[in-house]
């Protein structure tokens, strides 16, 4: 059988591609490497999602994902898919400044917000009781906290009875590009495709390069950690600006607690998976900058995974060969806006969208700085 579309990945990117391209009316082969989908940087993310992204195309984006997000919470008996706990996003000096100069694009975009002095945070979340005294906040309530293993789940379940066929444990080592067909080779079994995306996160450029080929993606590492707090903390998301640490809340009790960013180019498969020692040991001192919810916080585990930066900090979303099209640089908010960006790839590669903007060859595929995406500006 051809498939009219073969996809390379099974994180949150390749899913949503694939509901999207079946729902298009096409038949769709998904290949992942695992066991499962979304086991990657998708099952290792914070799980945040969030209006406070400044760039207008991801504000899009993450409203077209949160529709996808909640379509799929409607029909998942998995109630983790989105929740929605609200972000606060703490500043001090020079940072709460600039934190105000940003509501005004809120106001704009209808997004509901407050902002709030210290005494105010105190009041409404108690255990944020180290705040300095100069501390501002902005208030996001509508902020989810998703799951995006449960949500590739949902995405894809509906979409096998109606065209998608799923291949997991079949990692892809072969693609050919030939006349009026892209062959792909994972596990020793070959199938074929009109035409195929490769939406394989911080793979994608090695996968590419199987097709002669090659891209500006370069992997950096994040990290994350569980801490065991001891005690109910009461806390929604916190963005802390300063000190660029997040919680997350995990269960009444326990808290996740990240980033430790590296901004320099790692392989994907051959970097240190657990948090770096360092890391570790500054994490829930940094949480004491905030709460005195760190002098007892304990270590359960700590994670690294990559994300995949882009010269502009923008993904790089199609035709990429004859045939061959890419869905990838998620500059460490893929997570929130992976819904809307995989359907877009799809729809792309089926010549029912165009995105121009984001053609994966309009860089050449040479070393670039690295920067974060995840910033306020
Ligand atoms: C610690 C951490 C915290 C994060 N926090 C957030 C957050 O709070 N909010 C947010 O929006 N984003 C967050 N992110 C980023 C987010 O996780 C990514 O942007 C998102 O998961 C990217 O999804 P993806 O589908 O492109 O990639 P992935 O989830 O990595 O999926 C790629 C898939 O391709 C498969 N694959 C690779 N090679 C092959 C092959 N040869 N053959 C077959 N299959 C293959 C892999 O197995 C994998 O399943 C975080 C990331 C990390 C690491």
């Amino acid at each position: 059988m051809t498939y009219d579309l073969v996809i390379v990945g099974g994180g949150v990117w390749g899913s949503a591609a694939a509901q999207a391209a079946v729902r298009a009316g096409s038949s769709v082969l998904l290949l992942e490497a695992n066991i499962g989908l979304a086991q990657e940087s998708s099952a290792k993310s914070g799980g945040i999602l969030t209006d406070l992204l400044w760039h207008p195309e991801d504000q899009a984006f993450v409203r077209r994902s949160r529709e996808l997000y909640a379509e799929a919470r409607e029909t998942s008996v998995d109630v983790s898919v989105a929740r929605k706990v609200g972000m606060l996003t703490l500043a001090e000096g020079e940072h709460g400044t600039a934190l105000q100069h940003r509501t005004q694009d809120l106001r704009d975009r209808g997004i509901p917000f407050e902002l709030l002095d210290r005494r105010e945070i105190v009041r409404r979340f108690p255990r944020l009781d180290r705040l300095r005294e100069d501390t501002v906040a902005l208030w996001t309530p509508n902020d989810w906290h998703l799951n995006p293993t449960a949500y590739a789940q949902e995405a894809t379940a509906a979409a096998r009875g109606a065209g998608l066929t799923v291949r997991s444990q079949s990692h892809v080592d072969g693609i050919r590009l030939e006349d009026g067909k892209v062959s792909v080779q994972a596990g020793g079994a070959m199938y074929e495709g009109h035409r195929a995306l490769i939406a394989a996160g911080t793979w994608t450029r090695k996968l590419v390069r199987l097709a002669g080929l090659d891209l500006a993606l370069m992997p950096y590492r994040v990290q994350l950690s569980s801490l065991e707090l001891g005690e109910p903390h009461q806390l929604p998301i916190v963005w802390h600006l300063s000190t660029d640490v997040y919680l997350v809340p995990d269960g009444e009790k326990d808290v996740l607690a990240g980033d430790g960013t590296r901004l320099s180019e790692f392989d994907p498969d051959d970097y240190q998976t657990s948090g770096d020692d360092q890391f570790e040991e500054e994490i829930a001192e940094r949480l004491l900058m905030v709460s005195s919810l760190g002098e007892r916080a304990g270590l359960r585990s700590s994670w690294a995974g990559l994300v995949g930066a882009t010269p502009d900090r923008r993904p790089l979303v199609g035709r990429l060969g004859d045939r061959l099209y890419v869905a990838c640089g998620d500059q460490g908010i893929g997570v929130m806006r992976g819904p809307a960006i995989g359907e877009l790839a799809a729809k792309v590669a089926l010549d029912l969208a165009e995105a121009p903007h984001l053609r994966p060859d309009r860089f050449p595929p040479e070393p670039f700085e690295i920067r974060p995406g995840f910033t306020l500006d």
